[in-house]
């Protein structure tokens, strides 16, 4: 990316204002770099050149006409594929919704388009959101701008890659398990889990509903915070959304280190690039704790049976009738059989098959049930460590980006990605990634972990550890 050309938000938004470059111009820049780089990356489904370039021209005239604008107008920005923007196609990268054209907005694209906000194009996902390394999606993979033999992270990898790959300024993406914070740590950006029912569900194809948060990704926190507080808020359409307001915390910061997230697993460099990070951290003049969050072992097992109990019934809608595609067979049976082993990946399909499973009468018990109350355990784990601390540090991911291909034969060694944070879905808090160093060249992410609605603390955090990182 060229150096004349703003890498931040706040940047672009203030050479748009002093007429230091057009929205024309901004906005080519973007499409400029997707047909350089994006034939490699293929961080996106569908880009709307012609619509994004239109778009800019009408910010252009509203520039010259009253010279004011607003933060996030102008703006370019990608979303992920499975998140509806009217009129446009939206698939979440399976092919059993290849042709499916959205009839209505997203709530959150609601809100960035009355925020003036330009969209560029859809991105690659895990199909319906499920993985780690964009691998499965319908529409093939999605490489690391940082080495494209290997995956971008997922199911968010498309979004992550293109603002790695300065195709974008920021994007949205979706996290259920750590879908927006793992392909940040491997993309080297910034992503943020809003705190459960921060930010409307609405138009964002459900995977497993009482975890799924919509939340920006973007290069710095500052971009991060601008776009989440455009997009958060009480929806009609989503109950469990709410109003929040930002909290004012008093006092000096208290940090927590659980015991749990610093043991095996975890590679070399990483974890002497983690030990760096929370030294720097420790000498700025805050108070570090040790805590222990000690159902952690429990929380991935408990996580892979809600997960494709939720995503059993969520997909259960797409049955070769009433969307998308159809294989018509002889008879009713036969035709969704049909539809759904053809529009379906091998993922989606084995979600689908535990979740009905754990659902059945039979086991419902043995699985299901138990699972919530592991789940509440998990959640009091949290709740008791933050009556001590304002807020828990950790590695994002255990290793960096791995290969293309490496983990695909084995579903357990992808569902591990998610050991440090599908905890924080499954308790509903907000927790962001920030790039913290490389190990041989490879991104690492620190993850912040914060109180329910208390997303100003973990801003405030990351803001921080940006001026003590970059010195
Ligand atoms: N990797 C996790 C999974 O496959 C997380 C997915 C997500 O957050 N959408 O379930």
């Amino acid at each position: 990316m060229s150096d004349a050309f703003p890498k931040t938000i706040e940047k672009a938004h203030s050479a748009l204002i002093k007429k230091e470059i057009s929205c024309e111009e901004l906005t080519r820049h973007y499409l400029d770099v997707i047909s350089e780089r994006d034939g490699r990356i293929h961080a996106f489904l569908e880009v709307f050149d012609d619509a994004s370039i239109q778009h800019a021209k009408r910010v252009d005239e509203k520039i010259v006409r009253d010279g004011g604008l607003g933060m996030l107008e102008g703006i370019p920005i990608a979303v992920k594929d499975n998140i509806l923007i009217e009129g446009t196609r939206t698939t979440a990268a399976s092919r059993i919704l290849a042709n499916y054209s959205a009839s209505y907005d997203a709530h959150v694209i609601r809100l960035l388009k009355s925020a003036g906000s330009i969209f560029l194009g859809k991105t690659n996902m895990d199909e319906f959101a499920m993985g780690s390394s964009c691998e499965n999606s319908a529409f093939g993979p999605t490489r690391n701008p940082y080495d494209e033999t290997r995956v971008p992270g997922g199911s968010s990898g498309g979004s992550t890659a293109a603002v790695a790959a300065g195709e974008c300024l920021a994007a949205l993406g979706s996290d259920t398990g750590g879908s927006i914070r793992q392909p940040a740590a491997f993309c080297g950006v910034v992503g943020l889990k809003p705190t459960y029912g921060a930010v409307s569900r609405s138009g964002l194809i459900a995977m497993a509903s009482s975890l799924d948060q919509v939340g920006p990704i973007a290069n710095t926190v500052g971009d991060t915070e601008l776009l989440f507080y455009a997009i958060r808020g009480k929806d009609a359409q989503d109950s469990t959304s709410v109003e929040t307001k930002k909290r004012k915390k008093t006092g000096g910061l208290v940090i927590g280190i659980p015991k749990e997230y610093f043991g095996g697993g975890i590679g070399s460099g990483e974890r002497k690039v983690i030990e760096d990070a929370l030294a720097l951290i420790s000498n700025s003049g805050v108070t570090m704790k040790n805590i222990s969050l000690p159902h952690t072992d429990y929380a991935l097992s408990c996580y892979y049976i809600i997960v494709p109990a939720e995503v059993s019934a969520n997909l259960s809608r797409y049955d070769g009738i009433r969307y998308g595609f159809t294989k018509e067979a002889g008879t009713l049976f036969e035709t969704y059989v049909q539809s759904r082993s053809y529009g379906l990946g091998s993922e989606a399909r084995r979600r689908t098959m535990i979740g009905a499973y754990v659902l059945s009468s039979g086991y419902y018990d043995a699985y299901y049930l138990q699972a919530q109350k592991v789940r509440t355990l998990v959640r009091q784990d949290f709740e008791k460590a933050f009556e001590e601390v304002d807020v828990i540090l950790s590695l994002t991911t255990p290793q960096v980006a791995f290969k293309i291909g490496e983990k695909t034969k084995d579903p357990l060694t992808m569902y591990l990605q998610d050991v440090y944070t599908c905890p924080v879905n499954l308790a509903g808090l907000p927790a962001m990634s920030v790039p913290c160093g490389f190990v041989d060249g490879l991104p690492v992410g620190l993850q912040i972990i914060g109180r329910s609605f208390d997303e100003e603390t973990i801003f405030e955090l990351g803001k921080k550890y940006e001026i003590l990182r970059d010195g």
